[in-house]
């Protein structure tokens, strides 16, 4: 008989910063500290990280999840990851993913600056191989630009999925199956691009749980962002990262 399938939270962070920006930044980062203390909870609670194949195995029936199973995703591949993210991961075991631009690696999210937000610089490529020569981390695909690709014509759609994942793979030498749709962005002619080109796995950022029936190519996500320990609105900032990673919650239909 098979296993029941446990609901699988896929965490989504941003940037992890040294000290705290102004409120209106406050979906893009959360704090070093506030991040280490996320990452004591989940031990503590007997979480165990896992990787996205994984996830795929287990999604065919391949694998056996572990009975608390979380995945922690990186979006853009901030340079504070270095610091603030992988040697304290790696001390914990905890394998995690980041979503690399591929024509914005070793610049900043330029494309932020648009909406009158202040650039973040971004890791290089001798930071990722050296964060990969580590271990523990995983390097995966959020297309060329950062582009709507929804608003996108198919034929550049195409070419910011897969260029964004030749580039990684021709630098990386390993294989780039995920992708991670920017600013969310998806339609149902993105993700059948998506799978054309060898996706085989894509994750949104729709608010949810992995549950069995979803399509591998629109796996929901729970963001992660800065929360005061005090909020007015987020109340105990601990206890908020609790309740969304538990959070029965769903924004999808
Ligand atoms: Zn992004």
């Amino acid at each position: 008989m098979p296993t029941p399938w446990i609901p699988v939270p896929i965490l989504m962070y941003h940037a992890v910063e040294d000290a705290t920006r102004p409120p209106r930044y406050k979906h893009f980062y959360v704090l070093a500290a506030e991040f280490a203390e996320q990452m004591r909870m989940l031990q503590r609670a007997g979480y165990t990280p896992i990787t996205f194949a994984a996830l795929a195995a287990a999604r065919a029936g391949a694998r056996v999840l572990p009975a608390r199973p979380v995945l922690l995703t990186f979006d853009d591949g901030y340079a504070n990851l270095q610091t603030n993210v992988h040697p304290l991961l790696l001390s914990l075991g905890f394998p995690y993913t980041v979503f690399l631009v591929s024509d914005c690696v070793g610049r900043t999210n330029g494309w932020v600056t648009a909406e009158g937000y202040e650039a973040t610089p971004l890791l290089g490529w001798d930071d990722i191989g050296r964060m990969q020569a580590e271990g523990g981390v995983d390097f995966q695909a959020h297309t060329a630009t950062h582009p709507h690709l929804a608003d996108l014509g198919a034929a550049e759609a195409r070419r910011e999925m897969a260029d964004g994942r030749d580039a990684l793979e021709q630098r990386l030498r390993t294989p780039i199956t995920t992708l991670c749709y920017p600013y969310g962005s998806r339609s149902e002619t993105v993700e059948g691009m998506a799978g054309e080109i060898g996706f085989t796995q894509a994750v949104t950022t729709e608010f949810g749980r992995v549950r069995a029936a979803d399509p591998p190519l629109r796996l929901p996500r729970i963001s992660v962002y800065h929360v005061p320990p005090l909020s007015l609105t987020y109340g105990i900032g601990p206890l908020n990262f609790r309740w969304r990673l538990e959070s029965r919650k769903d924004t999808r239909p």
